[in-house]
């Protein structure tokens, strides 16, 4: 290794570690970054110039006290050059929101379609109409997006989208398919959103986020990682069998609880005989109003979600469930019976039974989680961009 390729790989190393300690840390003075990373005052100082020139921090504007009375100004990270897309295919949405790199929602767009046994590129050349749209609006703005994440219902490995029952879609390569004109990657819709909800929900650093769309989906967040599995496909909740003996189910099984406390089952239980539920306002109305058949469907999902959240918690040993999507509107009458379902199973084997708590991010949880992962691979990677601002005064220059 020749001198100058141990400086630049030390450089970029000194950059991850002062950037990684305001993302933590927030708001910082560079005399406590110096204290905090153990790097030397000057060095703090030429680091956190090169990232302020590459719009990845910025000046707060607020004065600390600093060493020996010397007043220091706090840096943050900046919202105001670079950003991130988080896009979202969902069996009866799609969304985009782009957020800065101060993790501030700048722009949100949110379609209803039914995307059920759709063709995959009528859905994502709609998809791709709303991400470019989005980089316009960010254009205008003055960000540049380092890139997106693509939000989908179903197991999603390498790139591929492997079975999504749900749309009807098989071994898409949708992240892909989107053309889009910078990275995107693509992850399932569920373990986006718990890391959502970690990022921007409470900050629990261990949990069970549960997302109750058409399809039920978990993910699992241990010492604040997601936990995927070996092939990416861990938090399958809405197969876990609630009665053997139950409904035959689209994975293959019977009594799943998809079939019990999904969207679509939900609906069809909540409707008086002869007549329909059109959908969640139309169920939520009918709560609100005390109708006996939305109450009663409500009591049956939250006890089917209870006996197969008992399973999870029997196998993990959890303390905490967020439940998002449909069941944060519909908390309040489905967390009781699964509370009670749960207590019943657990309660003679644990001293406490974990406590369930609704998402205060509802169905804007995985657009968030799928940005946050970009802004985190910037703040992880700060390099290129430094790399780019200095070409680019550099090029001034001459
Ligand atoms: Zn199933």
């Amino acid at each position: 290794m020749t001198q100058a390729v141990r400086h630049d790989s030390m450089r970029a190393r000194n950059l991850e570690v002062v950037l990684g300690e305001v993302g933590r840390s927030g708001p910082v003075t560079r005399a406590a970054l110096a204290e905090s990373t153990g790097l030397t005052k000057s060095t703090v100082s030429k680091l956190v110039g090169d990232l302020i020139d590459a719009g990845i921090l910025t000046e707060s504007g607020v004065i600390r006290g600093g060493e020996r009375g010397r007043p220091g100004v706090e840096v943050v990270l900046s919202g105001h050059r670079v950003a991130a897309l988080g896009l979202e295919v969902n069996v009866d949405y799609l969304a985009v929101c782009l957020l800065d790199l101060a993790k501030k929602e700048r722009f949100r767009v949110r379609v209803d379609r039914d995307n059920r046994g759709t063709q995959p590129s009528e859905v994502l050349g709609e998809l791709r109409v709303l991400a470019l749209n989005a980089l316009s609006e960010a254009e205008v703005m003055g960000l540049t997006v380092a890139g997106a994440v693509l939000a989908i219902s179903g197991p999603v490995e390498d790139g591929v989208l492997h079975n999504a029952p749900n749309l009807g879609w098989r071994g898409v390569r949708a992240a892909e398919a989107l053309d889009l004109p910078l990275r995107v990657d693509m992850d399932n819709e569920a373990n986006l959103a718990a890391l959502g909800e970690l990022w921007f929900g409470t900050g629990e650093p261990d949990f069970l986020y549960v997302s109750g769309e058409i399809g039920i989906g978990a993910g699992l967040v241990v010492g604040g990682s997601l936990f995927r599995g070996v092939h990416g496909s861990a938090g399958e909740l809405g197969h876990v069998v609630v009665s053997p003996s139950g409904p035959p189910c689209r994975c293959g099984g019977h009594g799943c609880l998809e079939g019990y406390a999904g969207q679509e089952a939900l609906l069809r239980a909540a409707a008086p005989p002869g007549s329909v539920v059109s959908g969640m306002s139309d169920l939520l109305h009918r709560l609100e109003a005390g109708d006996r058949h939305a109450l009663a469907a409500c009591a049956d999902a939250g006890r089917a979600l209870g006996i197969a959240l008992t399973s999870a918690v029997n196998l993990l040993d959890l303390d905490r469930i967020v439940l998002g999507g449909i069941f944060a509107p519909l908390f309040g009458w489905i967390a009781g019976p699964a509370a009670e379902a749960m207590e019943s199973r657990l309660g003679g084997l644990r001293r406490s039974v974990p406590s369930l708590v609704g998402s205060g991010l509802g169905g804007d949880a995985a657009t968030l989680g799928a940005a946050g992962q970009v802004v985190h691979r910037v703040i992880a990677d700060p390099g290129p961009y430094v790399a780019r601002a200095r070409a680019a005064a550099e090029a001034a220059r001459v």
